[in-house]
């Protein structure tokens, strides 16, 4: 299939803003991918078309039953004029595992993968130039049926919009404090957590609201049986430097499968750290903060890459970790990924797409 292109006239197109300071998720570049899948004709019509509403019936299923996924990537400015993607080919499996899982249809993911390419060298003027920013990429599907019925649509739209985000770390890699919660969880066994499914999101913010309150930046989800055997910290993945093991909880099937986890995992393989994915409860982690045996805690993700945790609150106490500050392996983790992200270090894994 061919993907039409229906751009905005040179003359026509709006300046690029300053892209610094940038709110997450507030503005839009210029263009956006469209296509539409119906029973008898599958994925049809793909076409990069100027940035605009869409319009739903109002029984759109999406709107009642939030049959949607999504995922996230960037693309990177390199230090070398070059624009790289990290690991586009992982995002696209994980969005067809989570089409299977909320029955949607699969998309072809080399024609995303072709359209994302398209879409980012069309609007690269909007790829913010400093280390740190960048362009981030949202592909999203959902069903469009208009039907009360609760059953999957037989009609979808999917679509990538980009937008320019800032640095994350505006004022230095600080390290967060967490809120454990043992109220409300995030994803239970045999249901929706481990893919991208937009109802997972809007389930995880009342939790965020009440950390907020009592001051807490992120909560950290325990699983929902037990509520005592770590999952993950907000919308990242999380890791705990013990004294001689780099641990993350195992993939339960509630845990989302972060693709900066997977390269977190490689990269200190391979730097010959002892590395586990195990169960991990939080009476370990709270005996390690207090003993010492808990060297780092971090969270991983591809917005913050790696978010150093200085301390964590749970059933009234709080418990403080590294001092609170920022921890070396935290740091290098953090050197090392965005340092291939932005063509500053060799890839000897294979895991950028350099679009230019
Ligand atoms: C997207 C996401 C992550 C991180 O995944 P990355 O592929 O590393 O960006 C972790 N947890 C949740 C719940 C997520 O939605």
């Amino acid at each position: 299939m061919e993907i039409e292109l229906h751009l905005v006239p040179e003359e026509k197109r709006r300046p690029v803003p300053e892209l610094k300071n940038l709110v997450f998720g507030r503005l839009f570049t210029e263009h956006m991918f469209v296509m539409e899948y119906d029973c008898r004709r599958g994925w049809h019509s793909p076409r990069i078309v100027p940035y605009g509403p869409v319009t739903l019936d109002p029984a759109a299923i999406v709107l009642h039953y939030a049959q949607t996924i999504f995922e996230g990537l960037k693309a990177y400015w390199g230090v070398d004029g070059k624009i790289r993607l990290f690991r586009p080919w992982e995002n696209l499996k994980r969005l067809n595992r989570g089409a299977d899982r909320m029955c949607m249809p699969r998309v072809d993911e080399e024609l995303v993968l072709e359209a994302i390419k398209k879409l980012v060298l069309i609007d690269q003027a909007w790829i913010p130039r400093e280390k740190g920013a960048a362009l981030y990429i949202r592909p999203f599907m959902f069903g469009d049926e208009p039907t009360l019925g609760v059953k999957p649509s037989h009609t979808y739209t999917f679509m990538i919009i980009l937008s320019p985000v800032s640095a994350y770390y505006q004022e230095g890699f600080n390290p967060v404090k967490i809120y454990v919660t043992d109220e409300f969880v995030r994803a239970a066994p045999g249901g929706t957590g481990e893919v991208k499914a937009g109802g997972n999101y809007a389930a995880s913010l009342k939790a965020a609201e009440v950390a907020k309150a009592k001051g807490y930046t992120q909560v950290l989800w325990l699983d929902a049986v037990e509520r005592r055997y770590v999952e993950e910290v907000g919308t990242m993945n999380i890791f705990f430097y013990f004294e001689d093991e780099l641990t993350t909880p195992a993939l339960s099937g509630s845990i989302l499968p972060g693709i900066t986890r997977d390269s977190v995992l490689k990269l200190a393989h391979s730097w010959g750290l002892p590395v586990s994915e195990r169960r991990i409860s939080i009476e370990e982690v709270i005996e390690g903060a207090e003993s010492g045996r808990l060297k780092e805690c971090f969270g991983t993700g591809t917005a913050a890459v790696i978010s150093p945790v200085g301390a964590l609150a749970y059933r009234g106490r709080e418990y403080v970790i590294n001092d609170g500050k920022t921890g070396p392996l935290a740091r290098r983790l953090f050197e090392e990924l965005t340092g291939i992200q932005y063509g500053e270090r060799p890839d000897p894994f294979g895991w950028t797409l350099i679009l230019t």
